[in-house]
């Protein structure tokens, strides 16, 4: 008695697939038709139509011209996990913070304050910060 449930991935290339990223659609990913496009170009992954309007500014089908209609409650959500200001200020007042701890040892090289292997052992401790 063999089960044949394993083979039924040969009939994959009838299943429909995102027409972003031709993966197909399962629950955690629910296919959406957002546009009047038929056929294979018809369905698309909720979070593949978010992320596809986001990056090409373009709120409606290239296609058939039909504009996507927003669902507000997902869009929002995706435009709080965009990239953050707040995060992008910390990468960079560490970045200033590690140049002006180098600036500050170079300085005290050109002094003639510390020696070459201070200087290595301080610019370790500054980068392991
Ligand atoms: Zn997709
Ligand atoms: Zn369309």
């Amino acid at each position: 008695m063999k089960r044949s449930t394993s083979i039924s991935s040969s009939h994959s290339s009838n299943q429909d697939c995102c027409r972003i990223c031709f993966v197909e659609g399962d629950a955690k990913h629910p296919f959406v038709s957002p546009c009047l496009c038929a056929g294979t170009m018809r369905y698309v992954h909720q979070s593949c139509l978010q992320k596809w309007t986001k990056f090409s500014k373009n709120e409606s089908c290239e296609l058939c011209k039909f504009k996507f209609i927003r669902k507000n409650k997902p869009f929002l959500k995706w435009e709080r996990l965009g990239v953050s200001r707040k995060e992008n200020l910390v990468v960079i007042g560490l970045i200033v913070a590690h140049v002006l701890s180098l600036s500050y040892v170079i300085w005290r090289v050109n002094d003639n304050l510390i020696q070459l292997p201070e200087v290595l052992k301080l610019s370790k401790i500054v980068w392991s910060l």
